[in-house]
C-alpha cells in the first residue's frame, strides 16, 4: 500500500501517531504537523486514515497490489 499525507491539510491532533500500531509517523514541533517516517512499517489497519481530523490521511494500493488484484 501507499500512505499519501498532505500535510497542508494536517491540523496537527497527532491522532495518527497515537492509533498508528507500529509507529509510522512522527509529529514535527516546529511545523506543528506530523511526519510519515516509516511507511515500509504500514500493515494496511486504515486506523490513521479513518482518525484523521484534517482528513489528510489516504491509504491506497500500489499499483503492485492493483496489477495482483486484475489476475486473480
Ligand atoms: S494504515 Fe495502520 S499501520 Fe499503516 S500508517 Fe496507518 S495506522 Fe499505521
Ligand atoms: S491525524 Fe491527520 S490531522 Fe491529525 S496529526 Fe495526523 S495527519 Fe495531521
Amino acid at each position: 500500500m501507499v500512505i499519501h499525507l498532505n500535510e497542508k491539510l494536517c491540523v496537527g491532533c497527532q491522532l495518527c501517531l497515537e492509533v498508528c500500531p507500529t509507529g509510522c509517523f512522527e509529529f514535527d514541533e516546529q511545523a506543528k504537523k506530523a511526519r510519515l517516517i516509516l511507511p515500509l512499517s504500514c500493515l494496511d489497519c486504515k486506523a490513521c486514515e479513518l482518525n484523521c481530523e484534517g482528513n489528510a490521511i489516504k491509504i491506497e494500493k500500489s499499483l503492485f497490489q492493483n496489477f495482483f488484484a486484475q489476475l486473480i
